[in-house]
């Protein structure tokens, strides 16, 4: 008897369903144009897709919008959340409701050009499993804005434990097997990016020009910015934990090489080195910052083991339109 044929993910390419993810807070006056490019793109490279808005929680009118466009186009649904919740909570919402093949993550503020996806979905037929979206330039952007990011990158590849691809947002193609590779990982904070590199498979880059923001500004001020950072390096580095070690070996270290000269000193010369009282508070001064510096290192670590203690849901959906299942 001839055994069953093998069961593939993808079938064929021709059916494949292709789901594109939008996080939207306070973007208004963006979505309109972000659904007509991507509507328009979509037609050509993937007939059948659904587009999924994910509303955090917006104070503007995303959300009437969102309804709206979701009333005219069935390929569009949403999600729409009881509050804010932030970015990487509000794309792993739309992974979690996707039901394509491929999953396209995709910011609303159009400096991630809709376009794009046609090659991304070329890549992905051609057996790419994850393609991401890497900035050759970003227009729109301020200096301090490009250096800051241009050293977080740097900083956070050379201590991570994963490579974690450079000068590369949220915008990529996930195959399926990524995405369930993604979602069962449900830690808090996350950084969504940092778990698709985590999860492996066949990943290539895919070079592109970045916009400036069509509408709106930034939601990322520079605190927010500098919490992600440290949210990305604790969920991917134990080193800062380490260099507590080797800082405080090195402090031992120096005190004790003081104390050898000291009683060198005074055996030869009948003097102590560093008696005065000056020497004696800058000690004291630094190794008490240098303390508290390493706990609140240990602070970090320590938060994210108490957040996901509590294990609450990452998010919570308040509206939704288009899915059959009810919100997980
Ligand atoms: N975003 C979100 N929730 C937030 C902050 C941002 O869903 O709390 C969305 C935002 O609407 C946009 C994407 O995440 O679609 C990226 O945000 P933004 O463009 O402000 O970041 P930047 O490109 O400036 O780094
Ligand atoms: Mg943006």
């Amino acid at each position: 008897m001839e055994p069953p044929p093998l069961q593939t993910a993808r079938p064929t390419f021709n059916d494949a369903l292709v789901s594109v993810v939008v996080p939207a807070f306070n973007e208004q006056d963006n979505l309109e144009s972000l659904h007509a490019r991507l509507a328009a793109t979509l037609r050509a490279c993937a007939p059948r897709h659904e587009i999924i808005f994910v509303d955090d929680g917006s104070r503007d009118r995303t959300l009437e919008v969102i309804r709206k466009l979701a009333a005219a186009d069935p390929k569009v649904k949403y999600l729409s959340f009881s509050r804010n919740f932030g970015h990487e909570p509000a794309t792993t919402a739309g992974m979690d409701h996707a039901r394509g093949d491929a999953v396209v993550l995709i910011d609303a503020d159009l400096q991630d050009p809709p376009e794009i996806i046609a090659q991304m979905v070329e890549r992905w037929k051609a057996g790419a499993q994850v393609v991401y979206a890497q900035r050759r330039t970003r227009a729109g952007e301020t200096v301090l804005k490009k250096a800051t990011s241009a050293i977080f990158y740097r900083a956070l590849d050379s201590i991570s434990e994963v490579r974690i691809p450079r000068d590369t947002g949220d915008f990529r193609l996930m195959d399926r097997a990524v995405v369930e590779a993604v979602r069962r990982c449900r830690e808090n904070p996350r950084f969504v990016r940092g778990l698709v590199a985590w999860a492996g498979f066949r990943q290539e880059p895919l070079l592109y020009d970045r916009d400036a923001r069509f509408a709106g500004e930034t939601k990322y001020n520079f605190r927010k910015l500098l919490r992600l950072s440290f949210e990305a390096v604790t969920s991917f580095s134990l080193l800062p934990l380490r260099w507590a070690m080797q800082l405080g070996a090195a402090v031992v270290g120096v005190a004790f090489l003081l104390l050898l000269t000291n009683v060198v000193l005074h055996i030869a010369r009948g003097e102590t080195l560093g008696r005065g009282f000056d020497y004696l508070a800058c000690a004291l001064i630094f190794l008490a910052g240098l303390q508290l510096l390493m706990l609140g290192v240990m602070a970090e670590y320590l938060g994210m083991i108490h957040r996901n203690t509590l294990a609450r849901p990452l998010y919570l959906v308040a509206e939704q339109r288009g899915f059959d299942t009810p919100a997980p």
